[in-house]
């Protein structure tokens, strides 16, 4: 199989809005293809996705390619395959790039295996060395890099999100859409859907927040994540975890971020009872500034925080909280 020089990214969307990884991954691909010098595909899939393909444009697709009916509006693996197979199949790309989220994890290896590509998921990097795709991920805990060479033409590549800057919007960009005309509703399914259930939750999205409050077993207890919801709230951030409270039960597993969870690069990372252990830190090590509470001096994560409060957060969290607000009301208008 001979593979196009084109670069494709699988567009993600939550609650209607395309999620930041995706731009990412479009700046990814460019880079990409200052060497293949193919074009910039994103497919986009679900209901209602007009507004989005509008800003895939804006953002630098050179065409986007559209899968657009009720059919197939959540994400769901045969239906989505079978589209994606349909629109790549005919001229396989030379990297198909897929954020490393849920569904990106779960659509990427089948997709490749459909196209007879070879896959490496939570890729830290793709790039070509010696005209040779390769891909960067962590091993051995987060304590190492491996590169991955493939023999396939074609690569099918999850990459964490927060790795490369998300591809800027340039209004009134204009670019090719083409509509895909499979007959969504004859899609073969053996699976059915008998229920969906979504967290409710009024809060931004791990990945996308610019500020995320995470805690570590120092919490211990859930209680500590409700004194972290409202430090986050008043930042207009995000609560993340180490994987320890996850496991534990104190908040669920989407919360948990490091070597086996999310990667974030917020502008401000507050790492709460979180003793610093490199598989924590390979999911927030690119956050612009860390902040660190811990009672033990001697904790690892003072090696990486930029700043530190040796103490017990239930006293330092509160006096935080307090001061936002005072400050906020300084600064707000005075009321005539
Ligand atoms: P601990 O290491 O127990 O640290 C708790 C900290 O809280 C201590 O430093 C303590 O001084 C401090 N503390 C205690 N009381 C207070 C208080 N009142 N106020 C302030 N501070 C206090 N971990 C992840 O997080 N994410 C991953 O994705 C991940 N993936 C992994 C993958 C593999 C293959 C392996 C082997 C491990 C992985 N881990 C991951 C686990 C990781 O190695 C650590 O065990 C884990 O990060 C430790 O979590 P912690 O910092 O919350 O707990």
């Amino acid at each position: 199989m001979t593979a196009t020089g084109d670069v494709w990214v699988v567009a993600e969307r939550v609650r209607g809005k395309l999620i930041a990884p995706v731009f990412e991954l479009m700046t990814l691909g460019r880079t990409l293809l200052a060497h293949t010098g193919g074009r910039l595909h994103v497919a986009i899939l679900g209901a209602g996705l007009q507004e989005s393909a509008r800003e895939l444009l804006a953002r630098g697709a050179d065409c986007v390619c559209i899968a657009d009916d009720p059919a197939i509006a959540e994400y769901e693996p045969e239906s989505w395959l079978a589209v994606l197979e349909n629109m790549t199949r005919e001229a396989p790309p030379a990297a198909i790039l897929v954020p490393h989220t849920n569904p990106g994890t779960d659509l990427a290896p089948r997709l490749a295996f459909r196209l007879g590509a070879a896959v490496a998921t939570g890729c830290i990097d793709v790039a070509y060395d010696d005209n040779r795709l390769r891909a960067t991920r962590t091993c051995y805990g987060g304590n190492a890099h491996e590169v991955v060479n493939f023999r396939t033409a074609s690569v099918v590549a999850t990459v964490r999100a927060g790795i490369f800057e998300p591809a800027a919007s340039t209004s009134g960009r204009e670019g090719e859409t083409i509509a895909t005309t499979v007959d969504f509703a004859a899609l073969a399914r053996r699976t059915t859907v008998v229920t969906r259930e979504r967290n409710a939750s009024d809060t931004i999205r791990l990945e996308d927040a610019h500020v995320v409050i995470a805690g570590g077993r120092g919490l211990a207890g859930p209680e500590g994540f409700a004194l972290l919801e409202q430090l986050a709230r008043e930042l207009n951030g995000a609560v993340g975890a180490s994987r320890v409270p996850c496991d534990i039960g104190w908040c669920p597993h989407s919360m948990q971020i490091g070597l086996t969870g999310k990667t974030v690069a917020p502008a401000l990372y507050v790492a709460v009872g979180i003793s610093g252990a490199g598989q924590h830190m390979a999911g927030c090590a690119r956050a612009r500034t860390i902040v660190a509470i811990n009672t033990d001096p001697d904790a690892a994560i003072y090696k990486d925080a930029h700043l530190g409060i040796v103490a017990d957060y239930r006293q330092v969290i509160p006096v935080l909280i307090e001061a936002i607000r005072r400050i906020r009301s300084a600064a707000a208008p005075s009321k005539p």
